[in-house]
């Protein structure tokens, strides 16, 4: 079965062909490790995280690389703020980092590498950009002109007929104004002690260049899959591409995936408004990250999502739901075929995760399936979902005190003298005490609610 996915670089959905037969490579852009990513981030690398498991779960064998940003503008300014080496800063956030992705159960990238181990290849794809004449030298440092680079502006969908002779310094600027943008900038006073040695004078690379360094050097010229946030299409990747296919002369990247927006109680996500949301601010607000992963996964990922607490709540009740039916199913089941066949054409339909998850809750309420062919089945779907179902605890049901059984057997009595009224009566007051009846063919089951 083909996986579909959606492909920035063509605005279509596209049959993935690899590579190499049974292999697919990707790249992820990673943290910027000067503080803590909000959930906004989180969402893209979960995303990048399924991403990986769906082709896994097709049998795919899939090489990860994700990198750490560990040497740019803000790195550099955060550790001069906190009077910290740049080193004893980023190594801080990069733990915390690698913390908080093992809470969502997002798979370690096979690769998760540093920015500061790769200088030596951003040095040498400097160099080879400005021996092909795509770069050049200015006052501050060695900037790619754009005007080298065929159809620079295309995974944007820009349409420049006269780039720009202007320069830009920083790593961040508007796609209304697209630049020369430096790729390697000179030591600085700025910079302190933060600077390499060069051929083409002492310094440290810009954040672009970096990404295609790193993404090249381990899995070569070209890659099937890169990955990021919307926001990351222009300039980063855009640049990423205008670099690397300047320098080797080859595609670089065959299919780009990029994650939607998230919006915080309908509101754009921002410092200055202080709706930033952390892991840590929901695990406050007693929101696990695995609930959060839940919730994530009910969207399309390349839907704009709007967090609220209450939505993620409820997505929380859903998945402690799901959890204990999971726990009361006996092992020993096998995989259902057809379901599984479904889940393969919904996840392979560009990672439709939210019919994934319809599916589970259909799974449940089939009268059809024993429990313990259920469980497999789930268990199954968990290798692209990563709810951690498999650790779930069988899970104890609550002894039915003496007066809900009471209450129960009243009840049967109510109906078998068709007292509809005081059986609904009695029903009701059994689920106050936090009990429910099930009418099943061996008769009236009570259990604990939830
Ligand atoms: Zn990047």
């Amino acid at each position: 079965m083909d996986i579909h996915i959606f492909n920035t670089l063509t605005r279509q959905k596209e049959a993935f062909k690899p590579l190499k037969a049974g292999e697919m490579s990707m790249y992820q852009c990673g943290p910027t490790v000067y503080d803590t990513p909000h959930i906004g981030n989180y969402r893209t690398f979960v995303m990048d995280d399924v991403v990986r498991r769906v082709f896994e779960y097709n049998a795919y064998r899939v090489t990860q690389v994700m990198n750490a940003t560990d040497v740019d503008d803000k790195t550099i300014k955060r550790s001069k703020q906190e009077g910290v080496t740049l080193q004893a800063l980023t190594r801080k956030y990069e733990q915390m980092f690698l913390e908080e992705l093992e809470s969502l159960n997002i798979l370690l990238p096979h690769h998760f590498i540093r920015a500061t181990d790769y200088i030596q290849a951003m040095i040498d794809l400097v160099s080879a950009l400005l021996e092909k004449g795509a770069a050049y030298a200015a006052e501050d440092g060695i900037y790619l002109s754009i005007s080298k680079v065929k159809d620079y502006g295309a995974l944007a969908h820009l349409n420049i007929k006269d780039p720009s002779k202007e320069r830009v310094a920083n790593d961040e600027y508007d796609k209304e104004d697209p630049r020369d943008f430096a790729v390697w900038k000179f030591r600085s006073a700025e910079d302190g002690d933060v600077s390499w040695d060069a051929p083409f004078g002492a310094g440290r690379p810009g954040w672009h260049i970096e990404c295609s360094a790193m993404a090249m050097s381990v899995l070569g010229t070209t890659l099937d899959i890169h990955t990021g946030g919307t926001d990351l299409i222009f300039p980063h990747h855009t640049n990423e591409i205008a670099q690397s296919e300047a320098a080797t002369g080859k595609q670089f990247v065959r299919y780009w995936i990029h994650g939607g927006f998230m919006n915080v109680s309908d509101e754009k996500m921002a410092k200055s408004k202080g709706n930033f949301i952390k892991l840590g601010d929901m695990i406050e607000e007693s929101v696990s990250p695995l609930a959060y992963r839940y919730w994530l996964l009910t969207s399309h990922y390349r839907s704009q999502v709007n967090f609220t607490y209450e939505a993620v709540r409820s997505a929380q009740n859903a998945l402690i739901r799901l959890m204990k039916e999971i726990g009361r199913y006996p092992a020993g089941g096998a995989v259902i075929s057809a379901y599984k066949e479904r889940f393969n054409a919904y996840i392979n339909d560009d990672l439709n995760t939210p019919q994934a998850i319809a599916l589970v809750w259909e799974l449940l309420k089939d009268a059809a399936q024993s429990d313990a062919d259920k469980k497999a089945t789930l268990l199954d779907f968990d290798a692209v979902f990563g709810l951690k179902l498999a650790s779930v605890p069988p899970f104890e049901e609550e002894p039915v005190p003496p007066e809900v059984q009471a209450l129960a057997d009243a009840r049967e009595e109510a109906r078998k003298a068709k007292d509809w009224t005081q059986a609904d009566a009695l029903r009701k007051e059994i689920e106050e005490r936090g009990f429910e009846l099930n009418d099943t063919p061996d008769g009236v089951k009570i259990r604990g609610r939830f």
